[in-house]
């Protein structure tokens, strides 16, 4: 479950072109079918956001880098096929909106931050004032993102301004330093060491929340892990994939039971999903069997079970056991 190098870059943000690159003439198009397939990408980004936050925020005891988020997702009509087409169907005038508050995140409960709700200004900057391409620009979103960020880590709290004048304000809390982004085609998951990236046609997203929380723990496992990094210092060998999958599997119950899901939810995602898509090139040899996996999975649950009866958590920085060294290739990386 996890893409190599190169890819992650250019599967980058939410490339929802293909119901939106008519260039036919604006009457022959059908805006009410335009809405409702960007409303299909949206609740899947929700379900996405809702999962990815409660995984990111029940962990942040135990991850080495955290950041102060409020649980807000964006939306740049720059990043679709046809940004016309798209501000059209969302009543827009401006290219940015809320896409998604996280449920449960201070966004959400602050209120005011309602999906398509057109935005004029994030803190002291008017996104829609930055320079972007014609089409399926994806870099300026990452921009806007990244300027809640360095908001929230300065100032301790961001401001939103709506088109229609109001403002609604959040203050954050800390979250294990990943972001979610949903593909808008495709059924891969990946994860680059800051992102975890899942292809809308994933199978998972029809499962049970707890079982669908599974795969994006198996993702969210190798960015709090460091296996993108580690892997970059130890080489790609097969040998070192599997360990890194392995552990990325074995964490999976860990951050489920810390988000307050079933930790046992990740024994049903590996047989529910991997004795349906052993096959795929998920799967290829750089992984155990998923029947294997699934049994490496449940042997971590009894463990987790206990902290949870006594500790309340479930501790991974603390009682996970790796299989790889995480400072292996430092002093290296050092020298060179
Ligand atoms: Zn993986």
């Amino acid at each position: 479950m996890r893409a190599l190098g190169a890819a992650a870059g250019v599967l980058s943000a939410a490339l929802l072109a293909a119901p939106l690159t008519a260039q036919s003439a604006p009457a022959k198009i059908d805006y009410a079918a335009e809405r409702a397939s960007i409303g299909r990408y949206q609740d899947s980004d929700q379900r996405l956001q809702d999962v990815g936050w409660q995984l990111a925020q029940g962990n942040a005891a135990f991850c080495r880098k955290v950041v102060p988020s409020i649980g807000l997702q964006l939306q740049d009509m720059a990043s679709y096929g046809a940004p016309a087409i798209a501000r059209a169907a969302l009543g827009l005038s401006r290219d940015f909106a809320v896409q998604t508050a996280a449920r449960g995140s201070p966004a959400a409960l602050a209120g005011g931050f309602t999906r398509n709700r057109e935005i004029a200004r994030l803190g002291g900057l008017d996104p829609n004032t930055v320079p972007a391409g014609a089409a399926m620009d994806w870099q300026r979103l990452v921009t806007a993102h990244d300027h809640v960020d360095t908001v929230l880590s300065r100032q301790g709290s961001l401001a939103v301004s709506f088109a229609d004048g109001s403002q609604a304000q959040a203050e954050p809390v800390p979250v294990c330093a990943t972001r979610f982004e949903l593909l808008g085609a495709g059924d891969t998951a990946v994860a680059d060491g800051a992102r975890v990236v899942i292809g809308i046609d994933f199978p998972a997203f029809a499962y049970d929340e707890p079982v669908f929380a599974g795969v994006v723990a198996h993702e969210l496992a190798h960015n709090v892990l460091g296996h993108d990094a580690w892997l970059d210092r130890n080489g790609r060998t097969r040998k070192h994939v599997r360990r890194t999958e392995r552990e990325a599997d074995r964490l999976m119950p860990w951050l489920l039971a810390n988000a307050g899901y079933d930790p046992a939810a990740a024994v049903t995602f590996m047989k529910q999903w991997g004795s349906r898509h052993d096959a795929g090139l998920l799967m290829w040899r750089k992984h155990d069997g998923w029947d294997e996996r699934a049994e490496f999975i449940a042997g971590e649950v009894p463990m987790i079970a206990d902290l949870m009866a006594r500790e309340g958590r479930a501790d991974w920085a603390t009682h996970f056991r790796r299989e790889i060294d995480p400072a292996g290739g430092l002093v290296a990386a050092r020298k060179r």
